[in-house]
């Protein structure tokens, strides 16, 4: 499984930043202003869709243009990290 993999990038985002001394203050309510957003993303493209709230919604996305396009693409989230298992690849619909 590669979600320790995740998990570890994740940390290393919400860990201790102490590359920037001059935001303290901001650290109580940064866990607030980073809602949950989710994009489609094409490395081919190497652009990524809009951004949705919801899952689901980025991972439609994603199959779209995988489809539409014939490009293997996932779903970062808003850290743009790619969701372990958002793999979508032109060709496999159902
Ligand atoms: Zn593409």
């Amino acid at each position: 499984m590669t979600t320790d993999r995740r998990r570890d990038r994740e940390a290393g985002v919400l860990g201790a930043t102490p590359e920037q001394p001059g935001t303290t203050g901001d650290q109580e309510t940064g866990k607030r202003r980073w809602d949950p957003a989710y994009r489609a993303h094409c490395p081919q493209c190497r652009k990524s869709g809009r951004t949705f709230a919801v899952y689901g919604k980025a991972e439609h996305a994603a199959h779209g243009h995988a489809v539409k396009y014939g490009h293997a693409t996932y779903v970062i989230d808003q850290y743009g990290i790619r969701v372990v298992g958002s793999d979508q690849r032109p060709g496999t619909d159902g």
